[in-house]
């Protein structure tokens, strides 16, 4: 099966911080991936710009090398390499003085497409917008495109809304998150609202709960200077997790369009019930012989960080009284693996006896790695004996159903540039959303300060704290294995 590329306008799109981390492992070989796809135009340019000295040709061959290291099968075609590489050019520039943004007005062109990807610490936001608008770079149809983290609580939040909105209107604020970019995040939508077989059981009566499962095995490594500060709560929960929560919880829009999507989403956040302390569990992993402590890795012996959450969250409204929803995540766990669970409500009268057993139908939406979904069917065991009931998946992985090419296209990155450019905002979260989102945050982070709480030590390669499993037992039910 090949996919169907549907063209955009040509574009130039600047990428501050185009020799940092981000640009080098997700934003240029997203574009290049999207160049071999024959999705950007000819005419089009990317213009690095950051503070390191280089020359056009030197920043061709920084990115080109970024390119080959995490582009995948696509950056082994030299030819189209050399061509991408020739769209790519390079401006230096002090995102807090005057260095360089006069070369930079000269070289984004007006009559197309602009997009500015503010790749770089939020604290440099409000220089670049102004800058932006001072050198007469940037116009009303401009776009911005801003990363996580976007604040650290509700006054930042503010702050740097505030900050954006006084250069841009909110329809030019693109605010990523990438979980929104990932296909099957996407597909929970066409799965939800293009079938008919799901929405009239997608509530309370039908439902029994719906676990949103995150987790890796990286540990906080060498940023954990910068995570000690925010913790899973901050960096995973009020942003990737919510965002998952909110696409499973909303209710079907009348359209599908970015303010439709998205006056939903935040429907669902403002009917977050507020989390009591015995709903939620942290936890930080401990040392192994070979490898460090959480708190050694953020350089803090005595840090109460997080590097693992577990909780529970009611959402009040007509629809979700009564079905919890689960969420954790975390580090060092037992594998790599985001997964949406949801999990039906056994039928109403067991006809085959109790020997035949509990059996229930999970319907599992695999963010990572195997993007795909399944849906636990019960049938009868096969063969003489009775009626035995077993229950076996109706498997749709992505990559066995449309082909690899067709999966492998799917990076989150690639797509919600493309909508950048496009100019579709339905993947990007609102300025709103993102408030509402701290707003429920706050008080969980602040009750946590108060209680002085301290995190529970697990295993490295364990599932999290053994209260994350209370936290289920209590409730007669169980976290579903975390498993690649
Ligand atoms: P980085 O430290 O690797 O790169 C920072 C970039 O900003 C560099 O190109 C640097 O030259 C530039 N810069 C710094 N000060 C400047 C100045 N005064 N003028 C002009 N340029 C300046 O950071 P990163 O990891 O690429 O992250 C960039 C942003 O993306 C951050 O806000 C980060 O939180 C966010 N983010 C990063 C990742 C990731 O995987 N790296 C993931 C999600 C979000």
């Amino acid at each position: 099966m090949v996919s169907r590329v549907i063209p955009v306008d040509s574009f130039d799109l600047v990428v501050f911080g185009g020799t940092g981390d981000l640009a080098r492992r997700k934003i240029f070989p997203a574009l290049y991936r999207r160049y071999v796809a024959c999705q950007m135009p000819e005419d089009s340019c990317v213009i690095g710009a950051a503070r390191t000295d280089y020359d056009t040709a030197e920043y061709r061959k920084v990115i080109g090398d970024a390119i080959r290291e995490f582009g995948g099968s696509a950056a082994k075609e030299d030819k189209k390499l050399k061509e991408f590489l020739a769209r790519v050019h390079y401006v230096k520039i002090d995102a807090k003085g005057s260095d360089g943004w006069s070369d930079l007005a000269g070289m984004v062109r007006k009559d197309l497409v602009n997009a500015f990807y503010f790749s770089v610490a939020p604290g440099l936001f409000a220089p670049l917008a102004e800058r932006l608008h001072e050198h007469n770079i940037a116009s009303q149809t401009s776009r911005i495109v801003v990363e996580k983290p976007f604040g650290r609580d509700l006054d930042s939040a503010k702050d740097l809304n505030g900050i954006l909105a006084r250069h841009f209107d909110e329809q030019q604020i693109y605010r990523i998150d990438h979980y929104l970019g990932k296909e099957t995040v996407q597909n929970l939508m066409a799965v939800r609202f293009g079938n008919i077989l799901f929405e009239p059981l997608w509530n309370s009566q039908y439902v029994d709960h719906i676990q949103i499962t995150v987790a890796e095995t990286v540990g906080v490594g060498g940023r954990g200077g910068y995570y000690d500060k925010s913790g899973a709560m901050r960096d995973m929960i009020q942003n990737h997790l919510m965002q998952l929560l909110c696409l499973i919880a909303m209710e079907p829009p009348s359209r599908f369009d970015p303010n439709g999507v998205r006056d939903e989403k935040v429907k669902v956040i403002k009917a977050l019930e507020p989390v009591v302390p015995h709903h939620i569990v942290r936890g930080q992993y401990e040392a192994t012989k070979t490898q460090p402590s959480y708190r050694d890795d953020a350089g803090d012996p005595k840090s109460r960080t997080e590097s693992f959450v577990a909780l529970k969250c009611n959402i009040s409204n007509w629809r979700w009284a009564g079905t919890p929803f689960y969420l954790r995540t975390g580090k060092k766990l037992k594998a790599r693996a985001s997964e949406i669970a949801v999990v039906f409500k056994d039928a109403p009268h067991a006809i085959f006896g109790q020997e035949a057993g509990r059996h229930r139908n999970i319907l599992v939406i695999r963010l990572q790695p195997n993007e795909g979904m399944t849906l636990g069917v019960t049938i009868k065991e096969p063969g003489p004996g009775g009626m035995r009931l077993i229950d076996v998946p109706l498997d749709m992985t992505f990559a066995e159903a449309l082909g690899p090419e067709v999966a492998d296209a799917a990076d989150a990155y690639e797509r919600l540039i493309m909508d950048v450019i496009r100019g579709d905002q339905t993947l990007f979260m609102r300025g709103d959303e993102v408030e509402a989102a701290w707003k429920w945050t706050d008080p969980v982070v602040q009750g946590i300060t108060d209680r002085h709480d301290v995190p529970k030590p697990y295993r490295v390669g364990s599932t999290g704290p053994d209260d994350a499993n209370l936290l289920m037992k209590r409730d007669g039910r169980e976290w579903r294995e975390i498993r690649e």
